[in-house]
């Protein structure tokens, strides 16, 4: 009879259950149907009937022998594979030999016993066993059908067929009796163990989908926090990239106008003065020309780095444009600004790019290589609350002009008070207290 299944437990899976259930079970009862088996040849040794005795006993230990064997294969392979093979259909038909002996068990007994008492013991034995086998053959319907049938087929028989017999009443009552309630309650328990088995299945489905799931979504959010850091890396990246000049890692133009308005606000509020440098790289073209584009950008980072090292961190560097750069000093008048500027021109004037024969930067001077030097032209102007970025910005670029125009490498004066001064030129020696912050 097939097995009803529920929408999510499939019948293969429950009858795999029931399989290996009734394999367990069967081999348990095995025990105590050899304790039943002992008692029978106990109670029955002293009668005549030794062929009776002695037929069941060989009947019963080839069923028992039969049901172990199977349960003992069975229990040691896949409950799938084992039913694929018919090992439940077996098992089943095993039970019905179980049933039939312990039929014949009823049979034989009033045939040889002579006193009633360990007559009664032996039917009270049987009901006991009959009992475990019933629990044992419950998990299927068919088998608790096969063992129930097996064994009260015999006795029925007896009962009919014995009518001599002062035990036949007493058969009779306690066979048609036992039979009833033990139908009824074989099927109570065969029903209670499919409930139980496919709760058990449905249990353990649902386990499995739950973990899964959360395995899904421990992945899921994994993968969502890794997709973050790459995103914040590249937001971070991209910040950087718009505010950064990549070939020197100095601010670019939009950034330095950013800070700019910052320092401009300050110097507002505390009415301090400040200071706008633009300063050109000599003949960069040249560098570029005669070195090529890689040893030219290395004398832009030299440049950058040069400024760097000697700026204060208050102060304000930017790569402006190609070789040019920008810096600004606050609170500082545009005399030490002039100062700061010369140092600065004298700094890079000292820097040197060596390169090799075939153009590759060296760490030293190489035997057939060069080393190159460079210079900037400065323009410097003065920064008033009143005055726009640009009109300091053309003040200092017209200062520009004239440095270059001057022979370049120098520093020249610009504002609009003041006519252009060529600090450079000028034969007076710097006042290098005023130098103090940048020392
Ligand atoms: P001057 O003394 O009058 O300033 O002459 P110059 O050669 O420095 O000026 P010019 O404006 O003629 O040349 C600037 C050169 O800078 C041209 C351009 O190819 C080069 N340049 C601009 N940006 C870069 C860069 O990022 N890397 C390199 N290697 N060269 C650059
Ligand atoms: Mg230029
Ligand atoms: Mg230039």
């Amino acid at each position: 009879m097939p097995t009803p299944s529920t929408a999510c437990v499939s019948t293969a899976e429950i009858q795999a259950v029931q399989l290996r259930l009734l394999a367990e079970r069967t081999l348990i009862s095995v025990k105590s149907s050899f304790i039943g088996l002992l008692l029978i040849g106990i109670t029955q040794a002293s009668s005549v009937a030794w062929e009776w005795l002695c037929g069941f006993i060989v009947l019963r230990l080839i069923s028992m022998a039969y049901n172990h064997q199977l349960c003992r294969s069975i229990l040691s392979q896949e409950p799938r594979t084992a039913l694929d093979q018919g090992a439940l259909n077996r098992l089943e038909w095993g039970l019905l030999t179980s049933g039939i002996t312990w039929g014949v068990a009823a049979w034989m007994l009033p045939h040889v016993i002579g006193a009633e008492l360990p007559a009664h013991a032996l039917i009270i034995l049987l009901i006991g066993v009959s009992g475990i086998m019933m629990n044992t053959a419950a998990i299927t319907r068919r088998a608790l059908h096969f063992f129930l049938w097996g064994m009260w087929s015999v006795v029925l028989g007896r009962v009919l067929w014995g009518n001599n017999d002062p035990y036949t009443h007493f058969l009779l009552a306690g066979g048609v009796s036992y039979a009833g309630l033990s139908l009824v309650h074989g099927l109570q328990l065969h029903a209670q163990s499919l409930a139980g088995i496919t709760a058990g299945l449905e249990n353990r489905r649902l386990l499995t989908a739950m973990t899964e799931a959360s395995q899904r979504e421990q992945a899921q959010g994994l993968a969502l926090a890794q997709a973050n850091l790459r995103l914040e890396a590249a937001l971070a990246r991209t910040k950087t990239l718009a505010s950064f000049d990549e070939l020197t890692g100095l601010m670019n133009r939009r950034a330095f106008h950013e800070r700019l308005r910052f320092e401009i606000a300050a110097q507002r509020r505390h009415e301090e003065p400040a200071a706008l440098l633009l300063l050109d790289l000599d003949y960069f073209k040249s560098i570029n020309d005669r070195f090529g584009h890689q040893i030219g950008d290395a004398v832009l980072r030299s440049t950058a780095n040069t400024l760097k090292s000697m700026l204060r961190e208050a102060d304000l560097l930017a790569r402006w444009g190609g070789e040019e750069f920008l810096i600004v000093l606050p609170r500082t008048r545009i005399d030490e600004a002039g100062f700061a500027a010369e140092r600065l021109r004298r700094a890079l004037e000292s820097t040197q790019i060596h390169v090799t024969a075939d153009h590759e930067i060296a760490e030293t001077p190489t035997p057939q290589g060069q080393s190159i030097a460079f210079s900037a032209s400065f323009g410097v102007a003065e920064m008033h609350p009143g005055l726009t970025l640009d009109t300091v910005l053309s003040h200092a670029d017209r200062a520009l002009y004239a440095a270059k125009a001057g022979g370049r490498n120098r520093v020249c004066l610009g504002g609009p008070n003041l006519e252009i001064q060529d600090l450079t030129a000028a034969t007076v020696e710097p006042d290098t207290t005023l130098f103090v912050p940048w020392a």
